[in-house]
């Protein structure tokens, strides 16, 4: 439709917006008058949408109707409010995030939501602002200055005119009153500023050590760094370096060398891995140009630490998951570190993954991406294999130091010779004495996921479980409470059994509390800290014990996984791992690749100094491949093995796999939907490209008061699959679907 209004060919009229709502289309507003002109993509808007006001974003502005869109007019409601006059989201972002959500089957407005800082539109996260002052002359006229006043001024005027106010109280040893006065007079302006909240402020830096290196980091260098010369395109590399060998000293000179080339870099770390002494490490180096993104992070400093990347003032963003998404400029490099992590899955929609959205992100960027790891997810290391990556490798440690020789101890020995079952195997025992007696240190791995302790009745042989999931609660010492892990249902452990009544109630199992505990009996002059999800959970007390460990203050750490991951600490020569089988036991097509990870990571732990480590790993499985190769440190050798299972079983890196949760308190309902879903699917699968499997209950068959039915896709290709699942999922959707209760993830993590 031709305007009559020459203006509105220039100015945007209509703005296409998406919600963080699970809907896969954009919405179209009109601008009002007022705020034509202000709106930019990227920017957030205030919007009606049903009922309800939403925070949506600019996705795309138009000055008249697009003429192949349908939309009545008359229906088309105005924006509220513009949010941002400079958006907050960058092309590159929106570029990306819009790529993420169409890979993951996902929906923009929610990606977009995801990629921000949380809390982004709450009250929490607004800029800290602080009282200064400002000296504006310093000529008297009239009265003369008081002392004080006369020492404030002299003061403001040594600095360069500006102070906070608090510290000239302090400085001048004043009170409020003389600066008021002076404000009275027109000497001095007192106003509001900014301040960056700073995560690491007040923090000691390391030294630098300064040293040359190795030939094999140098060469692993020498080819990240190349493509960064020219008209830098797009290259990915897998580094695949042992604990210890280096790499994140390769990354650091990496990230220097993009700098220096007028280039921004990423690093990602997983979940737990970004350690105090890293970020300090990483401060030292970098100053203020290195911002630091990690949950760990009030939402405040997250945000401030934000800010500062989106105002160009600190080029290089080190973080977790979602700083995949930092607002970085003209990047030239993308490290994801501990590639094969599973915390950079986000284990709630919208589903990505952070390793393989940045392989995207350098892509689009025409950036370098470089995954690094000791031992590299299968699908990185057939990637590499393939030619698709450039493959890199640092075999050895640093400065000749052997890998820590890992033990298998068979707790099938150990149950014979003691006549029961014992948490702590004699061996371990002994090896920590001895460490102790030498002056090292000593870390004590569990395996968080079956390693905690329940409840269950002698009389009639039932667990006590969780009332809105099907899963065992765990028991808590410390407060004497059963918790539901998943739900975070908490209730006061019974006295008699609530099936029953039978007072014969049974703890079972080795708890984190417990074992601590049987430690502290057995190790009376050992300083023992415990590190868990349920003791660390306030910010700052992970990052205290850690430091602590560091400087030598505690003598044996005592914890789940997070401990396992990216730490260095050279004085650790024993590392135990109590009860390494329950991942085996997992129903989960990737529990052999994840037990190998986890005690080649441990192993990385030990003897990272000039004394030589040893890890020892409980076991009731020592023939299992994934402990035979780990006990070896034979990445190549694993591979091999696991590989041809993956073939057999269909499995990536050779399928592409979908799992499709249908979710719902009714399991009739549940049930309803699923199978419709399942018709479409073999309706929409007349090529036969893809195998589909269930609808069956899924391995945790129903969570947080839900039932959960699963329904599981395998494809010989990405597309052949994706058309299927869509159209699919748009004819169940018209046959009575019910799509709220339908969750797909594209290439999931596991299947349960
Ligand atoms: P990775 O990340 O592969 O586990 P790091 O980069 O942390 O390994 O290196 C292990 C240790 O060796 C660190 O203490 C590091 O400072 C040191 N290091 C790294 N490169 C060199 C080098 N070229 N010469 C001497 N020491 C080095
Ligand atoms: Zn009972
Ligand atoms: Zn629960």
């Amino acid at each position: 439709m031709p305007s009559s209004n020459a203006k509105t060919s220039t100015v945007p009229v209509y703005v296409e917006a998406v919600l963080p709502v699970p809907l896969r289309r954009a919405f179209t507003y009109r601008i009002p008058e007022e705020m034509r002109g202000a709106i930019k993509p990227g920017a957030r808007l205030k919007l009606p949408f049903g009922r309800r006001n939403l925070t949506g974003y600019a996705v795309e502005l138009h000055t008249e109707l697009p003429p192949d869109v349908e939309i009545d007019e008359s229906k088309i409601r105005d924006i509220i409010e513009v949010t941002d006059d400079e958006p907050l989201i960058t092309p590159e972002i929106l570029r990306l995030t819009q790529w993420t959500a169409d890979y993951y089957a996902s929906f923009w407005g929610e990606m977009l939501k995801a990629s921000l800082p949380a809390g982004i539109n709450t009250e929490k996260v607004r800029p800290k602002r602080r009282k200064a002052v400002r000296l504006l002359t310093s000529e008297i006229s009239g009265t003369p200055f008081t002392e004080s006043q006369q020492k404030i001024v002299g003061l403001l005027d040594a600095v360069g005119g500006e102070m906070l106010f608090t510290d000239i109280l302090e400085q001048a040893n004043t009170n409020a009153s003389p600066i008021n006065t002076l404000a009275k007079r027109g000497v001095v302006e007192i106003f509001i500023q900014d301040v960056d909240r700073d995560p690491l402020a007040g923090a000691a830096f390391p030294e630098l050590d300064d040293f040359a290196l190795t030939a094999e980091q140098q060469n692993a260098l020498d080819s990240i760094i190349s493509p960064l010369k020219g008209d830098s395109k797009f290259a990915a590399y897998l580094l695949h370096g042992v604990t210890g060998s280096g790499k994140t000293e390769v990354y650091i000179r990496a990230m220097r060398f993009a700098l220096d080339a007028g280039r921004s870099a990423m690093m990602l770390v997983p979940e737990i891995a970004l350690t105090p002494v890293f970020s300090r490490r990483l401060r030292a180096v970098f100053g203020s140009d290195v911002a630091i993104l990690h949950s760990n992070l009030s939402p405040g400093e997250r945000y401030d630490e934000w800010r500062r990347i989106r105002r160009g003032d600190a080029r290089i963003a080190i973080g977790t998951r979602s700083a995949v998404f930092a607002p970085l400029e003209n990047i030239g490099l993308v490290i994801v570190d501990e590639e094969h992590d599973p915390s950079y899955r986000q284990h709630e929609s919208p589903f990505y993954n952070a390793r393989d959205v940045a392989v995207m992100r350098a892509h689009l960027a025409g950036a370098i991406v470089v995954l690094g790891s000791a031992t590299p997810a299968m699908e990185s290391f057939y990637n590499a294999k393939s030619g698709k990556y450039t493959y890199l490798h640092l075999p050895d440690r640093i400065g000749g130091r052997g890998l820590a020789k890992a033990e298998l101890i068979d707790m099938r020995e150990v149950f014979k010779r003691a006549g029961k079952d014992v948490a702590l195997s004699h061996e371990l025992l002994e090896a920590i004495d001895e460490t102790f007696h030498k002056g090292e240190q000593v870390i004590i791995l569990l395996n968080r996921r079956g390693f905690s302790q329940f409840v269950l009745c002698r009389t009639c042989g039932e667990s006590l479980k969780c009332k809105n999931c099907d899963i065992t609660l765990t028991f808590h010492r410390g407060d004497g409470k059963l918790l539901c892990h998943y739900c975070n249902y908490r209730e006061k452990a019974p006295r008699v059994c609530p099936h029953c009544e039978s007072q014969y109630l049974y703890y079972v199992g080795e708890g984190t509390e417990n074992i601590a505990e049987q430690l502290e009996q057995k190790f009376p002059d050992m300083r023992i800290a415990r590190v868990d999800r349920d003791t660390m959970a306030h910010k700052g007390e992970m990052e205290d014990v850690l430091l602590r460990f560091a400087a030598g203050g505690l003598d044996m750490l005592v914890g789940t996984q997070m401990i396992a991951k990216g730490h260095d600490f050279p004085n650790v020569t024993l590392v135990g791992v109590i009860s390494v089988d329950i991942g085996l036991g997992l129903p989960d097509l990737r529990s052999a690749e994840r037990t190998f990870q986890l005690i080649t990571q441990v192993a990385g732990r030990a003897g990272r100094g000039k004394r030589s480590g040893k890890v020892l790993i409980q076991t009731y499985y020592p023939e299992h491949y994934a402990l035979r190769h780990a006990r070896e440190q034979d990445y190549e050798g694993f591979y091999a093995e696991e590989i041809k299972y993956r073939q057999r079983l269909a499995y990536p890196p050779f399928f592409v796999l979908a799992s499709i949760l249908i979710k719902h308190r009714d399991h009739a309902y549940a049930s309803k939907n699923a199978n419709i879903l399942r018709r479409a699917l073999d309706a929409a699968n007349t090529a036969k490209q893809v195998r589909i499997l269930g609808p069956a209950p899924a391995s945790l068959s129903r969570l947080k008061n839900e039932f959960r039915l699963q329904i599981i896709l395998k494809g010989t290709g990405r597309r052949a699959l994706r058309e299927t699942l869509d159209i699919a999922v748009s004819n169940a959707d018209e046959q009575g679907c019910d799509l709220r209760t339908v969750n797909v993830e594209i290439d999931p993590v596991n299947l349960m």
